[in-house]
């Protein structure tokens, strides 16, 4: 009896020192990610398709009309392997113009693009630079539309900020468990540097990357 209580001394303190050895980085249990701008930064856009492909992760790629037409075979690739949003045809501020007048170009123009690449595509739209108004998004809900903004970014789309400073901010970002996080990447060289590192740790912690489409179900 003696040497039992011993044992299960000794194995208690190991379990503690084990778990404190490995502290965890993030406290949330689930993610949402999306990419802006695709399929600007082609070559950066595949190694992203890869990154995700090798982490079994579906993300949102919000995707520039014209960006469509310009680089069609990585299009093609984004509709077979990922879920396509809307972000206009030429990246347009969208709150410095008349929607009505500029909706057809803009947005339905790239909307088809989309369509004819992803029949069943659920019609996503993310404002350029996030800038939109209540009527603007009472105009295109009624068109539709699922307007999705995000929680999360590093603004790596700026060429100064390092993949360790992307690093730091999702490590002080991710630090709580209140509400599911939609995470905003840009296609910087940072974001696809971050974005394996960032992947491996999330799979380490058990944190699941869920679709918009479930998060929208559970929101
Ligand atoms: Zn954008």
């Amino acid at each position: 009896m003696k040497y039992f209580k011993q044992i299960l001394f000794l194995s208690i303190i190991v379990a503690v020192l084990s778990s404190c050895s490995k502290e965890k980085i993030y406290l949330v249990n689930e993610v949402v990610l999306s990419f802006d701008d695709a399929p600007n930064f082609p070559e950066n856009v595949v190694q992203i398709l890869d990154i995700l492909d090798k982490h079994h992760v579906k993300a949102t790629f919000f995707c520039i009309g014209e960006a469509l037409r310009a680089y069609p075979e990585i299009a093609e690739r984004i509709s077979v392997e990922q879920v396509m949003g809307n972000h206009t045809y030429s990246h347009i501020n969208i709150l410095k113009n008349n929607l009505s007048e500029i909706f057809d170009k803009e947005i339905l123009q790239t909307q088809e693009i989309i369509d004819s690449l992803q029949p069943s595509n659920p019609h996503y739209f993310r404002p350029p630079f996030g800038k939109i108004g209540s009527d603007q998004r009472r105009f295109l809900i009624q068109k539709g539309y699922t307007i999705i903004m995000w929680d999360l970014s590093a603004e790596e789309w700026n060429d100064k900020v390092t993949t360790r400073q992307v690093l730091n901010y999702y490590h002080t970002s991710l630090q709580s468990k209140a509400k599911i996080p939609v995470i905003l990447f840009h296609l910087n060289t940072s974001s696809v540097e971050a974005l394996d590192i960032l992947l491996g740790e999330f799979e380490e912690e058990g944190i699941s990357v869920i679709s918009l489409e479930e998060y929208l179900s559970k929101i």
